[in-house]
């Protein structure tokens, strides 16, 4: 997945859905996204489709939603680097924040599969937000570059591209989104914390909105200063959802 500076990124999150007869929902996302060559689309769908969805829409971004911080070994069940790259995956979202609760990942964790990923060659997304209760106490900010500070890689030289996605979990398959206020303050946070930590290698890096996210709301989130561009849950598993989103970057 290569990167223009800063051109937006529209990735959809299948977490757990997604069988072989929603390959055809893939290729249409992959067909209309080809027409829109202004902004970047993937799809981070569950780790035994990557195949098959690489397989069905060649040239189009397929990804897998996380990766085992080891290369390899005696890690039952779990998916390796460079496993979902032989499958034709070309990125991966780590830190959702739901593994970090399901699973108790830590942010030390995050870093070290953001770590390995990226050192095989697999772009990656690093999802950091806050709970409810960070937000309504004022600490959100705060809470988010700590949360940075723990699971940014330490260095990008080289690598493929990096994108990191605020995601409130309040916000996550709710209906509900910070205002435009809010998310500004976050983006310019991030953007700053990004830039102090790689210096000149950070202005690659994309800061993507993530909660709710619907081709209603989409063209106020893109509009807002330092959004470039959003990971989708829900109203990515159908092209009729996804791609007004998708539409909504292309025009900004
Ligand atoms: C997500 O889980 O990454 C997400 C943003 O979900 P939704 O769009 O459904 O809120």
């Amino acid at each position: 997945m290569t990167t223009d500076m800063r051109r937006k990124l529209v990735a959809g999150n299948w977490k757990m859905h997604g069988l072989s007869s929603d390959l055809a929902e893939i290729a249409v996302i992959a067909a209309a996204s080809k027409r829109l060559p202004a902004v970047d689309v993937a799809l981070c769908v569950p780790a035994v489709l990557v195949e098959r969805a690489a397989r069905a829409v060649p040239g189009f971004a397929i990804g897998g939603q996380d990766v085992h911080h080891a290369e390899q070994g005696a890690h039952t069940g779990n998916v390796s680097a460079r496993m979902l790259l032989d499958a034709g995956a070309v990125l991966t979202i780590v830190g959702h924040s739901e593994r970090r609760d399901a699973h108790r990942e830590s942010d030390e964790e995050v870093r070290a599969k953001a770590e390995t990923a990226l050192a095989c060659g697999l772009a990656v997304i690093l999802c950091v937000g806050e709970p409810l209760e960070i937000r309504e106490a004022g600490a959100a900010v705060q809470t988010v570059l700590a949360q940075l500070d723990g699971s940014l890689p330490r260095s990008l030289a080289g690598r493929p591209p990096l994108a990191v996605a605020y995601e409130p979990i309040w916000a996550i398959g709710t209906g509900k989104i910070p205002t435009g206020e809010e998310i500004a303050a976050m983006h310019a946070a991030i953007r700053k914390h990004i830039d102090d930590h790689y210096s000149d290698a950070g202005a690659a890096v994309r800061i993507l909105y993530g909660g709710s996210v619907k081709g209603s709301n989409a063209p106020e989130i893109f509009a807002i200063a330092d959004v470039d561009g959003a990971l989708v849950g829900g109203a990515s598993l159908k092209a009729t959802d996804f791609l007004p989103i998708v539409e909504a970057a292309a025009a900004r």
